[in-house]
């Protein structure tokens, strides 16, 4: 049987994969093709990345635009969170469709379907497939095709930390590998994300967490090994959807416009302003279109961002002007050490209030060097053992690889198949 698994360790940087901290990642990449070019999406957050994955396209294609937005309904411009189980449900019904372009849920719903299990957050589970074709076990809700729940037992009901990864690593393994056997069976840790919100990037809690990663990644590698003994053909795809960056300053971008007298007041939906981390998306509703300009101006000279991205250049990053998208926002970065020796700061976006702030912590969204470097590692048929490709690559080129691995057409993806011609 041809079969693909994939496994994600959600915010692990390519350069913090070494001996000491991840020798199953290390020893994995002996038998596996590495890109050493891989790059994330923009924003470069776990929803973003999660919806581009399950497309094989851009935010410009399937329109989930970040980990927060703005959605212009009945002639307003209205804030979201993608991160709310609920999102792309509120989406269908507000604009007509949840994702603009199909999943491989959806894709592979005719033969065989995905099972997919998360513990990141519901609306990033959920974007892998909105419009119920395959299975998704999440802790916020777990869903049979039809979108019908599944309860119980039966459900996913762990928590976001050692145990609960590590239990939904072995029932990944027994019960979706060994006994249910999908062709495609996802499976997308938390950590070591979680972990480096919290804690200093490469402080001893952090490098905890990277092993513990690491062992979960061992057994679905192990238990692969075992089902291609007994005869399947795996394609094995080991990565992350981002890295990260060490938080060195606070911005609150919406204050800054308010104080140019470019936005009226925080709850004002002339401009809009939803950040992903280390960077920020600014909506500009329609009837103050004439503003843009003077936005374009007053963003170019701040001190606090690396790079704007301008409405005629946002097909550049993957964006499109939908809903009033006017500028996409790299905030400021940096190449130095924090004082565990790791290296790259950014500056990061205030969110809306209640929100948490990563100060000295990891954080993640913008274009910097470090959030930019997510690992990939590929095994199977067409894939060299112990090769490093140095060929561009970003999470849209996954879906039409695992299709192509399962002989299927991929048709309409911004992406490209991997496997070596
Ligand atoms: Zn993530």
């Amino acid at each position: 049987m041809r079969r693909a698994v994939v496994v994600v360790l959600d915010g692990m940087r390519r350069d913090l994969i070494d001996v000491p901290t991840t020798p199953a990642l290390v020893r994995f990449a002996r038998g596996a093709m590495s890109f050493a070019a891989h790059r994330s999406m923009f924003p470069s957050a776990t929803r973003v990345v999660s919806a581009s994955f399950a497309t094989g396209c851009h935010p410009a294609r399937h329109e989930l635009q970040g980990n927060t937005l703005a959605l212009l309904e009945n002639g307003r411009l209205v804030y979201h969170d993608a991160g709310h189980p609920d999102f792309l449900q509120h989406k269908r019904r507000a604009t007509g469709r949840s994702l603009a372009v199909p999943t491989l849920a959806e894709r592979l719903a005719p033969h065989g379907g995905m099972i997919m299990f998360s513990n990141v957050s519901p609306g990033a589970a959920f974007a892998h497939d909105p419009d119920g074709h395959g299975y998704i076990y999440h802790r916020a809700g777990s869903f049979a095709p039809g979108r019908k729940r599944i309860e119980g037992v039966q459900a996913l009901d762990i928590a976001q930390d050692a145990a609960g990864e590590r239990r939904m690593t072995e029932r990944f393994v027994s019960e979706v590998l060994v006994d249910r056997r999908p062709p495609l069976a996802i499976i997308w840790m938390g950590e070591p994300d979680a972990t480096q919100h919290l804690r200093p990037l490469g402080s001893p809690e952090h490098l905890a967490v990277l092993r513990q990663a690491d062992t979960n990644a061992a057994r679905v590698v192990e238990a692969v090994g075992r089902l291609r003994d007994k005869g399947d053909e795996v394609l094995l795809i080991v990565c992350s959807d981002h890295g990260h960056q060490t938080v060195s300053r606070i911005v609150d971008v919406e204050a800054e416009l308010m104080a140019a007298g470019l936005k009226e007041s925080r709850e004002s939906g002339d401009v809009v302003t939803p950040t992903s981390g280390t960077s920020t998306l600014v909506y500009v509703h329609p009837d103050h279109a004439a503003r843009i300009d003077a936005i374009g101006a007053f963003l170019a000279s701040r001190d606090w961002i690396d790079k704007v991205v301008p409405p005629a250049e946002l097909a550049t990053v993957g964006q499109a002007p939908h809903h009033g998208l006017a500028f996409a926002v790299s905030l400021k970065s940096d190449d130095a050490p924090n004082p565990f020796g790791v290296r790259g700061h950014s500056y990061e976006s205030k969110p809306v209030a209640g929100k948490a702030t990563h100060l000295h912590c990891g954080q993640h969204g913008g274009l910097a060097k470090y959030e930019q470097m997510p690992f990939l590692m590929i095994d199977g048929e067409s894939f060299t053992a112990g090769s490093v490709s140095h060929t561009p690559t970003s999470p849209i080129d996954l879906a039409p690889t695992i299709l192509a691995h399962l002989q299927l057409p991929a048709e309409g993806m911004d992406g490209r198949r991997l496997q070596l011609p």
